[in-house]
C-alpha cells in the first residue's frame, strides 16, 4: 500500500495451476493487492481460500469454482480479514458455506469498515474494485482449528495465533503437502507489516517469528503465499530469516539508544543490500516501527 497509483486489482483466471490431485491455485500473477486463491476439491465437496479483492472480483472466482466444483458443495475461507482475501465474500452467500476462526471474524467485524476506507483512499483502481463491497458475516466459526472433510481428503484450518493479523489462519492439505499461509508468508517481496498506529497495531514480529518456526516444523512440500510465486519449505524459511533479521538489525540500534528515524535508514538501507529484487520496499519501515514498538525496555 504505496501513495502511488496501484494497478487494477483484478483476478484473471489465467496460468491456473495444479499443485496436486484436484487442487489448483488461481496465482496472483505478482499483481499487487490480487491474491493466491486456492480451490481444493474432495469427492463430495471444494474448499475456495481467498474471494478476490470486491464482488465483481469474487463473482470470477466464484463463477470459475462453480464450474470446477461440478454440482459438488462449496465452503469458502478466508486466511485473514485483508480487503483483497476476504471482501468479495458477500458474492458466496447462498452458494458457499463461509468458515473463519474466531479471531478473523472478529477482526472482519471490528476492523472491516475502516479497512473499506482506508482502502477506497489507495487510488482510483482499488476504489472501483471495492465498489459495492458489504463486509460479510461467516456462516460458520470455530475458535483454534477445524478439520473440514470434502471427502476422501480432510483440509486443516488452524488459527496462527497473531502475527501478520490478529486473526490469521493456515490452511493445509495434509495428503498433497501443501500450505496455504496467506499474508504470513509472501514471495519475491518484504514481508507486509500492517503498522498503523494508532489505528491498527495488531501486527506482531516477534509472534510472527514464533509463527513461522512452526509452521516451517509442519515441512509442506508446497508452499502457497499470500503473494507472488509459489514455492517450496524454503519460502518459509526466506521469511523467518528476514523477519530475524530485522528483529536483531532494530533491537540491536534501539540498544545504543539510536534515534527510530536513523534506524529506519539504517536497517533500510541493509534490507534493501540483502534483497535488492524484493518488492514492497515501504514495508521495510513499517516492519521497524512495529519491532521498535515490541523492544524489551
Ligand atoms: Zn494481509
Amino acid at each position: 500500500m504505496s501513495e502511488h497509483m496501484l494497478p487494477e486489482p483484478v483476478v484473471r483466471i489465467e496460468e491456473v495451476r495444479e499443485l496436486a490431485r484436484d487442487l489448483v491455485v488461481i496465482p496472483n500473477r505478482r499483481v499487487q493487492l490480487v491474491p493466491n486463491i486456492g480451490v481444493i476439491g474432495g469427492t463430495h465437496s471444494v474448499l475456495v481460500v481467498e474471494t478476490g479483492m470486491g464482488p465483481r472480483n469474487a463473482e470470477t472466482v466464484l463463477k470459475f469454482v462453480a464450474e470446477y466444483a461440478a454440482g459438488r458443495r462449496l465452503y469458502l475461507t478466508t486466511t485473514h480479514f485483508h480487503p483483497e482475501h476476504a471482501f468479495g465474500a458477500q458474492v458466496f452467500a447462498g452458494e458457499a458455506t463461509f468458515l473463519v476462526n474466531r479471531a478473523q471474524a472478529e477482526d472482519l467485524a471490528a476492523k472491516g469498515a475502516a479497512y473499506l476506507d482506508m482502502f477506497r483512499g489507495l487510488g482510483e483502481p482499488v476504489a472501483r474494485q471495492l465498489e459495492g463491497v458489504q463486509i460479510a458475516t461467516p456462516d460458520v466459526v470455530y475458535d483454534d482449528a477445524y478439520d473440514l472433510d470434502l471427502g476422501g481428503r480432510v483440509v486443516r484450518l488452524r488459527a496462527a495465533g497473531r502475527a501478520h493479523s490478529r486473526g490469521d489462519q493456515v490452511i493445509t492439505v495434509p495428503d498433497a503437502g501443501v500450505m496455504f499461509t496467506g499474508d504470513l508468508a509472501e514471495a519475491g517481496q518484504f514481508a507486509i507489516f500492517p503498522w498503523f498506529p494508532p489505528h491498527d497495531t495488531d501486527v506482531s514480529g516477534t509472534r510472527w517469528i514464533s509463527v513461522m518456526r512452526r509452521l516451517a516444523d509442519a515441512s509442506p512440500r508446497v508452499v502457497v503465499p499470500g503473494h507472488g510465486d509459489v514455492g517450496g519449505p524454503q519460502l518459509l524459511a526466506d521469511v523467518r530469516d528476514y523477519l530475524e533479521l530485522l528483529r536483531d538489525e532494530t533491537w540491536a540500534r534501539r540498544d545504543s539508544a539510536v534515534s527510530e528515524q536513523t534506524i529506519v535508514e539504517e536497517v533500510r538501507a541493509l534490507m534493501i543490500e540483502r534483497h535488492p529484487e524484493w518488492a514492497g520496499r515501504e514495508w521495510i519501515e513499517k516492519g521497524v516501527g512495529c519491532l521498535c514498538a515490541e523492544h524489551p525496555a
